[in-house]
């Protein structure tokens, strides 16, 4: 650019700033695009989500979805999230899809985010959950799996550049909601919750927050609804595909707003449940009470994003704890629980291929920061509340958006305190995912320090 068009384009944004406010420029300078494609799958398969299921799937309550939102800011920079009504996703299928997106789209990796809902009424994804599916299922169910993770990947890249070719001038503003079913799943016994409930006495740590990204068109027509929440997906359990809580939540503010796009991202849920659960009439209720507090937040003005797009996405070396011998896992592997033998001959079997056991895991961490005020981290794995809380504490308040379950789920994300009680999320859930061990204590201070780091990044 020459010194001549420098001068030209300040002395034009000099008048712009004197005849136009200048909230309404920056906020008229974002554009977004969205698209959907419908990812429920068309044979019967395994569903992903409960050990204790022993069929393929029968029926279906409602699609499964991938949905793109592409944000662009003044100077072209721009940021892909997809939404899907998934489980999970691992690492290899993850990498896969980013690369392709970045070969036909030019999208590089921190400019895209996988998000899913964790919903435990879709299929098996790839490698995702890989001891249980590899070991456990019958030979048929291995082809249906890896001819839907084919497919999909297909169709996640195809919803890129459709996202992408829908982007046009957009009026993008946030605000933060409410919505309270979510209860700490470790410190409410699940059958006591109503009584707690009624009683005022439901015990946390929770996280209530409801973020939503409200897109309007320049006519100011609704498209696009972007919220996340902190809650497992799981108030069903059954043999039909279902996005859950969150896939109604999708469906009734689609349902209220026509021509508008929902898209749902989880937050920190990893230790809350939806309670009480298991009938489709509750998971239909709690969709409507988080439609309801989205809607809530379009009552309210709303903050004009403003600003421009920063994003930035590293993998930390996430440390494990003490590795299990050779003989430890040649024992798991004979012993009685299938679940721990199922690990222990995958191990077994990499061991014997040349790979050795991890010592720690490539652990992804992004940060969009969306103009001066959203600033939106995204964890791998399964993330429980203690870091919500404490990111949003040390960071910006309701303004700091954590999302887990993005782009690699490769196990329960403890913080210091879970890890150190133990249980499911502290432990235990490490042998359903495949990783050797559980974490070193200092996991929780090494993903908070590499988000901290990238959250000041000027
Ligand atoms: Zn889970």
């Amino acid at each position: 650019m020459s010194w001549h068009h420098c001068l030209c384009s300040l002395a034009l944004s000099l008048l712009l700033t004197l005849v136009v406010p200048q909230s309404i420029l920056a906020a008229d300078s974002w554009q977004a695009g969205l698209a959907k494609v419908n990812i429920t799958p068309t044979k019967s398969m395994w569903m992903a989500g409960y050990g204790a299921r022993n069929k393929p799937s029968e029926g279906k309550l409602t699609d499964l979805w991938a949905k793109a939102i592409v944000l662009q800011d003044a100077s072209g920079h721009r940021a892909l999230a997809i939404t899907l009504d998934l489980v999970g996703i691992d690492r290899i299928l993850s990498q896969s899809i980013c690369q392709r997106i970045e070969k036909e789209h030019r999208l590089k990796r921190d400019q895209v985010a996988l998000f899913c809902s964790h919903t435990h009424s879709g299929p098996v994804v790839s490698k995702n959950l890989r001891p249980m599916h590899e070991y456990l299922l019958p030979a048929d169910q291995k082809e249906l799996i890896a001819e839907y993770a084919q497919k999909l990947e297909d169709q996640l890249v195809e919803l890129a550049g459709a996202a992408v070719k829908d982007i046009q001038p957009a009026k993008l503003s946030w605000a933060s909601g409410k919505a309270t079913f979510a209860v700490n799943r470790r410190t409410n016994k699940e059958a006591e919750v109503p009584q707690l409930r009624a009683d005022g006495k439901i015990l946390g740590p929770s996280d209530h927050d409801a973020p939503v990204l409200a897109v309007h068109n320049e006519q100011g027509e609704l498209r696009g609804l972007l919220f996340g929440y902190a809650c497992h997906a799981t108030v069903l359990s059954g043999y039909d595909w279902c996005g859950d809580w969150p896939g109604y939540a999708q469906l009734e503010l689609e349902q209220r707003h026509p021509g508008c796009l929902a898209l749902f991202w989880a937050g920190c849920g990893a230790d809350q449940n939806p309670l009480p659960r298991r009938t489709v009439a509750l998971a239909e209720d709690y969709g409507r009470q988080m439609a309801d507090a989205v809607d809530a937040t379009l009552k309210q003005a709303g903050t004009p994003l403003t600003g421009s797009l920063k994003t930035t996405y590293r993998e930390l070396a996430a440390p494990l704890g003490t590795l299990p011998t050779k003989e430890d896992l040649q024992t798991a592997a004979d012993g009685k629980d299938k679940y721990q033998a199922a690990r222990a001959k995958m191990l077994l079997a990499d061991m014997a291929a040349g790979k050795a056991l991890r010592s720690d895991y490539p652990y992804p961490v992004a940060v969009w920061q969306l103009g001066p005020d959203v600033q939106w981290v995204i964890l791998g794995g399964e993330v429980v509340i203690d870091y919500a809380l404490r990111l949003k504490s040390d960071l910006r308040g309701t303004k700091t958006w954590v999302a887990g379950y993005a782009n690699d789920v490769m196990a329960y994300i403890p913080s210091r305190r879970v890890l150190i009680e133990g249980g499911y999320e502290g432990g235990g859930s490490m042998v359903y995912y495949g990783l050797p061990t559980i974490w070193a204590p200092e996991i929780e201070e090494s993903i908070v320090k590499e988000v901290l780091q990238q959250a000041k990044t000027p």
